[in-house]
């Protein structure tokens, strides 16, 4: 296993995830863009809706960036490419397309 080629490219998701999260967390500089949910029809409850999918997005990436920084620390202390919770062995196919995947297939359905 390539472990070096996999930390360069789990730390450049990081770096990319958190340049996301930045831009997505970041407080509206206009005060009237942080208008309340359901008061106005029209613009205000558009933004609201985009402000709560940005949520939800937020929390996605929030999530991806731990099994991120989670699979940098099992490269480290060597159980990358183990699952943290039964202790298999994570299927290569697996990891080829989430490289960050610390759980094998069996205990990431169960989560
Ligand atoms: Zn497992």
């Amino acid at each position: 296993m390539d472990t070096e080629r996999i930390r360069h490219g789990l730390q450049e998701r990081l770096a990319s995830l958190d340049h996301e999260l930045g831009e997505l967390t970041a407080v509206p500089r206009d005060p009237a863009a942080a208008v309340s949910f359901g008061k106005r029809i029209g613009e205000g409850t558009t933004e609201a809706i985009d402000r709560l999918t940005k949520v939800g997005t937020a929390e996605q990436l929030a999530a991806m960036r731990a099994d991120v920084v989670r699979a940098l620390g099992k490269l480290d202390d060597g159980t990358y490419g183990l699952c943290d919770r039964c202790g298999a062995l994570i299927a290569e196919e697996r990891l080829e397309a989430r490289p960050w995947s610390v759980l094998c297939v069996r205990c990431a359905s169960l989560r």
